[in-house]
């Protein structure tokens, strides 16, 4: 495996995306600590999915396991989104956002830090194994283990109960599911971010492969002005010293030893650009330096660059018939689950006939249905319900639980625990010559109180 030296760069879009990973390092982290208080019997952390209970928190919404229709549209939403910006901006998402290049980056901060700059770090990993080496080595490696161990622990802190988790960590208590995680994701970690960085996002990660699909012609690109660049200085005085028609690229190869993906932008727009715009960073300062104008490398699309190329102002085209179409599918989805969250019901009930004969007759001559009962209180409070039979005289009810009495009555009254699902059976029996009530159907009906 060839191994990727990026060379450290200063600009704007290096600022960006320092503050970026500052952000995004915060929220990951700090999300899982933010509290939420709910009732005592619920959890108290903001964002948190329970796997043990089946539940996943979000503030004030809990979200069911036959709910995971709303994961699903956020998801969906989430896609459209990232659709939508790919269109827009390009591959934005992988350059300033990805997880993977978020630790990928640190993971290359920590490796310059010990190891020293690009040129150092080649020099080092060339020379034979010495004490000087080998503590370098030992301390990236640490870190990185350090930083593995971390991020593992972010993300489980999304599953537990975060303040739980930290004090069974520290006193070792840990249940074999969460250590086996801990451990797991270290690992992985370590190898993807430390070990294969720009192999993940070449050979493994599906994204850049069908990123071509979302791009247009107004799309923006890290693009390399051939038009002004070429011919290369360096290339021509190689070949014809005095040739003096060259363009305003002098064949520095900053921009590809910045370039964490270690590609050659001016080779055009390729499948392993993450769109990071280090190599814009890096050719402004060498631009700056040689008094050109800056943008030999810039963020553009084929039809911004045509008129760039014909010297016509230009400005990046927003409204094309992609991106309404993904907006349009946002705002879709968006309303679809704003409704559903609005309705959402926290009491459901079903009641079904037990399959079987359509009646059972008794010993004294009456005659018995059985129904199975599901009832989920998805309240955090205890909620105290009835079931009656309207629509029969002298129907009479019965449950199968303890809690509900043994004897048949007018009206069955118990309690259904706060957070619960219930499921159980009902006994209605009523004497053969049944009248019913021509006016209503009959119905078992359920009163909350
Ligand atoms: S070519 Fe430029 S924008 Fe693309 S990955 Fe390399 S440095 Fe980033
Ligand atoms: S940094 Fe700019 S000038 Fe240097 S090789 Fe790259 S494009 Fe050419």
């Amino acid at each position: 495996m060839v191994k990727i030296y990026p060379q450290s760069v200063v600009g704007r879009y290096r600022t960006i995306k320092n503050r970026a990973n500052i952000v995004l390092l915060l929220f990951y982290f700090l999300t899982p600590w933010l509290r939420w208080y709910r009732d005592e019997n619920a959890p108290s952390q903001a964002i948190l999915i329970d796997l043990p209970t089946r539940r996943a928190y979000f503030f004030n919404i809990e979200i069911w396991p036959e709910e995971i229709f709303y994961i699903m549209t956020i998801l969906i939403i989430a896609a459209f989104g990232l659709f939508l910006f790919t269109s827009i901006l390009g591959r934005i998402w992988c350059g300033y956002t990805c997880p993977h290049t978020v630790f990928v980056d640190l993971f290359i901060k920590v490796e310059t830090f010990f190891q020293g700059s690009r040129n150092s770090r080649i020099a080092l990993d060339k020379m034979p194994m010495n004490s000087s080496k080998l503590v370098k080595k030992l301390l990236t490696h640490l870190v990185w283990g350090g930083l593995s161990f971390l991020f593992a622990f972010g993300w489980i802190c999304y599953f537990y109960d975060a303040p739980s988790f930290c004090h069974d960590l520290f006193l070792g208590r840990l249940d074999t599911a969460p250590r086996s995680w801990l451990f797991g994701l270290t690992f992985t970690t370590y190898i993807l971010a430390g070990l294969m960085r720009e192999k993940v996002c070449t050979h493994i990660c599906p994204y850049g492969r069908f990123q071509p699909a979302m791009l247009d012609n107004d799309s923006l690109t890290v693009t390399y002005h051939s038009w002004r660049g070429e011919p290369r200085l360096q290339k021509i005085l190689n070949k014809n010293s005095k040739l003096k028609n060259f363009g305003d690229c002098v064949d520095c190869y900053r921009c590809v030893a910045v370039c964490p993906m270690g590609i050659d932008i001016r080779d055009g727009l390729q499948m392993q650009c993450i769109g990071c715009g280090l190599c814009i960073d890096a050719c402004d300062s060498v631009m700056s330096k040689l008094n050109q104008p800056l943008g030999l490398i810039s963020y553009s699309s084929i039809n911004l660059t045509e008129k760039l190329k014909k010297g016509l102002k230009a400005q990046v085209k927003l409204i094309r018939p992609k991106t309404v179409l993904y907006t349009l599918l946002i705002l879709i989805a968006a309303t679809i689950i704003l409704k559903n969250l609005l309705d959402k019901s926290i009491f459901v009930l079903s009641i079904e006939r037990e399959r079987g004969p359509l009646f059972t007759t008794l010993p004294d001559g009456d005659i018995r249905n059985t129904y199975n009962v599901y009832i989920a209180n998805k309240a955090l409070k205890v909620k105290d319900i009835c079931l009656e039979i309207r629509g029969v005289t002298n129907a009479l009810i019965k449950g199968n639980m303890m809690h509900m009495g043994n004897t048949y009555q007018k009206k069955l009254c118990f309690p259904i625990e706060a957070d619960s699902e219930n499921r159980f059976k009902v006994f209605i029996k009523t004497k053969l010559d049944i009248s019913v009530d021509s006016e209503k159907k009959i119905y078992l009906y359920c009163s909350r109180y």
